[in-house]
């Protein structure tokens, strides 16, 4: 609105013959350019975001062989079979990211959530992280696990550098991020990935990893939590009963705690891919 005023007034000026006018009307014609591509309704920024998202999005369909799902709000999605199991793919456009989910084979042993360390600007929320005494990566990464024992069978012995390596030796992968949920794990790295062999390799490490907790979950002790089977009233994040703050996913209406959406970024359900909540108390 500032650029137009400032149009109207270099025009008025014109008319003058005021020889400032021209200089106060290219000010304006930037300021109203600038607007457009900043403005509120962010006219020609959204645009291009949005030409960007239809060009990935035709580009990622002919890599993957079947079409993927762009959303209003930058973000795409794709589901299907890569690298021997079912995965769900996602990238998201504005805080420019690649995420595979993998469902683990039997039933999730229970949450965990592997973060960069605080240099690279990862926070760990509901306690310290454990160490898994694999040297390079908890200079790397902080980590915890819900029940806290899942982390060390995790990193035991026989899988411990497997499964560090896994992340450590993916580009991008000191800043990635880990999260098992009770219905998946998720490895996500800050960057849009759209060529076979970075989307294979961010597949493939999640495999590990999801063979690794699948492992791990043979250990006597656990008891393996299914989504619909002894999680009812319970967060899929942290597991914890859903008592207040409780939000549901716009998309498929499954509750979480708010804080614990923030953390995930996104609904906790495998391949929902929704990103918006509404409040649980405003369900008709
Ligand atoms: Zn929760
Ligand atoms: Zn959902």
């Amino acid at each position: 609105m500032g650029g137009l005023l400032l149009i109207l007034a270099g025009l008025k000026d014109v008319r003058d013959g005021c020889a400032a006018a021209g200089i106060v009307g290219i000010g304006g014609v930037l300021a109203l350019f600038g607007f457009l591509l900043t403005g509120s309704d962010g006219t020609i920024g959204n645009l291009l975001r949005k030409l960007r998202l239809r060009r990935l999005s035709r580009k990622l369909t002919a890599i993957l062989g079947t079409p993927t799902t762009s959303h209003s709000d930058l973000a795409m999605t794709w589901t299907g079979p890569r690298c021997g199991s079912i995965v769900a793919l996602s990238w998201n456009l504005d805080m420019p990211t690649t995420q595979v989910a993998i469902q683990i084979p039997g039933g999730s042993p229970g949450t965990l959530r592997i973060v960069p360390s605080p240099s690279r600007g990862g926070r760990l929320i509901g306690g310290r992280s454990i160490p898994t005494r694999h040297e390079e990566f908890d200079r790397t990464f902080l980590a915890r696990s819900e029940p806290t024992t899942l982390l060390g069978d995790l990193f035991a012995d026989s899988r411990r550098d497997r499964a560090a390596r896994a992340l450590l030796d993916l580009p991008d992968g000191p800043s990635a991020r880990v999260i098992l949920t009770l219905s998946d794990v998720r490895l996500r790295v800050p960057r849009v990935l759209q060529r076979p062999d970075g989307l294979d390799r961010l597949i493939a490490a999640a495999q590990i990893f999801a063979a690794a907790i699948a492992e791990a979950a043979r250990q006597p002790g656990y008891s393996i939590l299914s989504v619909g089977t002894g999680t009812s009233g319970r967060c899929l994040i942290c597991v914890s009963a859903l008592e207040s703050e409780v939000v549901l996913c716009i998309r498929c209406r499954t509750p979480h705690h708010q804080s614990c959406w923030e953390y995930a970024g996104e609904c906790a359900t495998f391949a929902c891919g929704g990103r918006r909540w509404i409040p649980a108390g405003n369900v008709p």
